[in-house]
């Protein structure tokens, strides 16, 4: 009777033990929770502030200078028009390849319109020569139609120049004419093969570039590549750009020249032994280009037209970069880091 009495006060006991127990518990804790809650915020916290500071920032590694909008070839699909006549003086443009090496660019390429075109050559010449003996850029290039270089060009500048690329888009010279690859009775080919044996004397590696159209997609290349032997083939996909070469205020209409991707992927099967060959498809050419036009903007490619930043003179490098619409990853998966100074080139001609 007497244990049945003291029951309830036993059991009232150990639960008053379990929760001091589990009170001092709690106790011995504190001092963990108050260190994590203190300096584990601070520590996340650091970490978001650190975060963004290399976010976004892109370096112009590879840079395409297109510094003239003049040409005097007349292809009907061209992307790169002549809207304007404006060159940036020779010292301006000099300042700014300096800011953009300063930036991280190791290679640039000059381009139009047609480069040899400005004072004869001798303005991408002195722009050449300047990137590599002043700002010592591991590869300098230019890409030209070839039509108007000489071989006094190659012995004045051609040691500081790494590799010229020339267009060509057709074997056949009736096909360049109707194309609009040419000027007068120039024969595109020939200029083509005595540019290729320049190069050779004058230890410059020769490049082709291939505009694929409705007018070359059955062409079989393979022959005639195969004996050029380049260091490289590109070949691009017919490029459709508004207010470039379709739409009102274009200066060319190319839409006869589109071709479709199976068409172009046809023309890639028939030349896939070449093992120099680099295809790019129109996704390729619109993200992976670091271009810059004749006021030093950067051209954003991506819906189709040409947005431009301002200038690199006006707000520098990092601030015009920002639009410069240029998807880095592509550029890597394109094969556009290549081995490109003729001085880890071996050039075996
Ligand atoms: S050579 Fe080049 S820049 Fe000149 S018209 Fe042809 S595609 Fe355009």
């Amino acid at each position: 009777m007497m244990s049945l009495c003291l029951l309830p006060l036993m059991e009232m006991l150990t639960a008053l033990w379990r929760n001091m127990t589990f009170l001092l518990q709690c106790m011995k804790m504190l001092p963990s929770w108050c260190w994590l809650e203190i300096f584990g915020k601070r520590k996340v916290s650091s970490l978001k502030i650190k975060a963004p500071q290399d976010a976004g920032r892109v370096k112009p590694i590879s840079v395409n200078y297109h510094f003239t909008r003049q040409c005097n070839y007349k292809c009907g699909f061209c992307f790169h028009t002549a809207k304007t006549s404006f060159v940036l003086p020779i010292e301006e443009a000099k300042k700014g390849l300096a800011m953009l090496k300063d930036a991280g660019m190791e290679k640039i390429n000059f381009s139009g319109g047609e480069p040899f075109l400005q004072d004869r050559g001798n303005f991408v010449g002195k722009l050449v020569e300047y990137c590599k003996t002043e700002l010592k850029l591991p590869s300098v290039s230019i890409v030209s139609n070839g039509s108007l270089i000489t071989e006094k060009w190659f012995k004045s500048y051609g040691e500081h120049l790494d590799i010229l690329a020339v267009s060509c888009d057709s074997f056949n010279e009736d096909v360049n004419k109707l194309i609009g690859r040419g000027q007068g009775k120039k024969n595109h080919v020939e200029k083509l093969m005595k540019i290729r044996q320049w190069c050779c004397d004058y230890n410059v590696a020769f490049k082709i570039n291939s505009v694929i159209t409705s007018y070359n997609v059955d062409e079989d290349m393979r022959s005639e590549i195969t004996m050029i032997s380049p260091i490289r083939w590109k070949v691009f996909q017919c490029l459709i750009i508004a207010g470039e070469n379709t739409g009102e205020e274009a200066l060319r209409q190319a839409e006869k020249f589109v071709i479709t991707n199976e068409e172009f992927k046809g023309f890639l099967d028939r030349h896939k032994d070449i093992k120099c060959l680099v295809p790019e498809s129109n996704q390729q050419m619109r993200d992976s280009y670091l271009i810059l036009d004749e006021y030093m903007r950067f051209l954003d490619c991506r819906n189709g037209r040409k947005d431009p930043s301002k200038s690199v003179l006006d707000v520098g490098v990092e601030n015009a970069i920002k639009f410069s619409g240029f998807d880095e990853k592509m550029f890597f998966k394109r094969g556009g880091k290549y081995v490109w100074s003729k001085a880890d080139l071996k050039l075996d001609w």
